[in-house]
């Protein structure tokens, strides 16, 4: 291939690399990877005992320290500590992207504080990995990550989402599927969905059907593996897209599809971009007028 562009290709000094790994599959590794993980000074793992496995198998060897949810607030200051003395690191998560649903997040945001230059080695996320498959729209996609576990914090969340327009993805474990699906069922209605599971392993899967299908589909079905979900966004009917001037109608007609008249507000605002009071007046306009 021809590169008429300078690369960034040389480990520097006092850098934090954040490599991604494979989600599943060890060949998806960018030979860039390979390399940054071959000369940096140390690599900060969330499980050094897997990264260890890892690196094994590509024949590396490198001093490792752990950075994982219960010790990343000691150890990110140790680890800062390291670079601001010119030493280089590699952060690695179990898979994927670093920091995007598991730990990093806040590494780079006390490296970008101490102004210590923070760099990515893109590669595999399982979140764009399902979105790419699902055959849901990706003009617009919000990423939710993992639903609170429990409780009424997933109860918030989940009537936040039933007015999201965009394209939702999920990460879900298998013994928490069924209960998942069951709840984004119930708070969403019948939505097209894709569950993608086993990303780039050999038993990838990815089943395109609507919430209803799949939670009947999960009764006799066991979920094995690993899932993301992708959940199309709130739909905006066509005649909603012709008649944008008719605020009130569009509430109506979400509320005839089963939407509380709050979130139906919420939901005309977010698809229009207007503040909710105008939602108020335009509806009182028109029950005035009946
Ligand atoms: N940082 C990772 C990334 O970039 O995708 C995500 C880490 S998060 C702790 C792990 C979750 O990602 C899993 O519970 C699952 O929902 C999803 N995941 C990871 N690998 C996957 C795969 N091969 N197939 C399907 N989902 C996967």
């Amino acid at each position: 291939m021809a590169v008429s562009f300078p690369e960034k290709n040389a480990v520097e000094r006092g850098t934090l690399y954040l490599v991604a790994t494979p989600i599943g599959n060890m060949a998806d590794l960018s030979s860039r990877a390979l390399k940054i993980l071959s000369e940096v000074d140390f690599i900060a793992a969330e499980d050094t005992r897997n990264s260890g496995l890892m690196l094994s198998r590509l024949n590396i060897s490198k001093p490792m320290v752990s950075y994982h949810e219960h010790n990343r607030r000691s150890r990110g200051p140790v680890i800062a500590d390291r670079l601001e003395a010119g030493e280089s690191c590699a952060l690695v998560t179990d898979a994927g992207t670093p920091a995007i649903s598991d730990p990093g997040e806040d590494l780079v945001r006390l490296c970008a504080e101490r102004g210590i230059p923070v760099t990515a080695v893109p590669g595999c996320c399982a979140a764009v990995t399902a979105l790419s498959l699902s055959g849901i729209s990706t003009v617009r996609f919000a990423f939710e990550g993992f639903l609170p576990a429990s409780g009424r914090e997933r109860g918030d969340r989940l009537n936040e989402l039933k007015s999201e327009p965009r394209t939702l993805i999920l990460y879900e474990a298998p013994h928490r599927l069924r209960q998942t699906l069951s709840d984004l069922y119930d708070a969403l209605g019948n939505r097209s969905a894709a569950l993608c599971r086993e990303l780039t392993k050999l038993n990838e899967e990815i089943e395109r059907l609507p919430l209803g299908d799949a939670v009947e589909r999960y009764r006799d079905k066991e979920p094995r593996g690993e899932y993301v979900l992708v959940i199309e966004g709130l739909p905006v009917s066509e005649e909603q897209a012709d008649y944008p001037e008719n605020i009130a109608a569009h509430v109506a007609l979400l509320e005839d599809g089963g939407l509380s008249r709050m979130d139906a507000i919420k939901a005309v605002a977010k698809a229009r971009g207007v503040k909710k009071n105008e939602i108020y007046n335009a509806i009182s306009r028109k029950e005035d007028t009946q």
